[in-house]
């Protein structure tokens, strides 16, 4: 079996570890689709679709399983993207997933998909996560170790906090 799991992964953190450690345990083989893709140096989306590549394939690489990493651009037209999602991935039999919107559509195209539960959503969350960088709390302790050296190693914080900065002195 061939279980899909999409997301953005900004950064990829211990949640969505404990998610792929879930998946590892029903799944073969394992496709992480990347999403948004298109999307970088924004206070949202600060990391490129390849440095959350680079991330996530860490992580993969301890499950003992083969994976694909593939990443996702968006498309303007939802009605339309679960065929996008399609032809860009080796074929799948499941997708999992906790995104409503995620869920909807490719329970609307009859595809499973299979919720997995969340894992200390409180802390284990992209947006908390690029809150502390952007305060200068610490925030490693919560993304695997592989995810610190990712980035540092492309500047990271220095990038959100310079990217979060408005252009008026007051
Ligand atoms: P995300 O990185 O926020 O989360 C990925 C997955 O991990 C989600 O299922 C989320 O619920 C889960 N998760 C997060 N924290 C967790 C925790 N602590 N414990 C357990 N699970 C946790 O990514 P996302 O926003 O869900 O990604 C969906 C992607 O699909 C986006 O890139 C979106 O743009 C894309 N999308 C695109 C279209 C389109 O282009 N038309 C349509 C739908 C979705």
């Amino acid at each position: 079996m061939r279980g899909l799991y999409i997301g953005r992964f900004q950064p990829f953190h211990l949640g969505h570890q404990a998610v792929l450690e879930r998946i590892a345990l029903e799944a073969d083989e394992i496709i992480v689709g990347i999403g948004s893709a298109q999307a970088s140096h924004t206070t949202s989306n600060p990391f490129t679709a390849g440095e959350r590549l680079a991330m996530i394939s860490g992580a993969l690489r301890k499950l003992g399983k083969w994976f694909y990493i593939i990443p996702l651009p968006d498309l303007e037209r939802n009605a339309v993207w679960v065929a996008h999602v399609r032809s860009m991935l080796p074929p799948f039999d499941l997708v999992y997933s906790s995104n409503p919107l995620v869920i909807q559509l490719f329970s609307e195209a009859g595809i499973e998909v299979r919720k997995p539960p969340l894992f200390r959503r409180e802390v284990y969350s992209g947006t908390a996560i690029r809150e502390m960088m952007m305060a200068g709390d610490d925030w490693r302790a919560l993304v695997p170790p592989g995810v610190v050296s990712v980035i540092e190693e492309v500047g990271g914080v220095e990038r959100l906090r310079n990217i979060s900065q408005g252009d008026r002195p007051f």
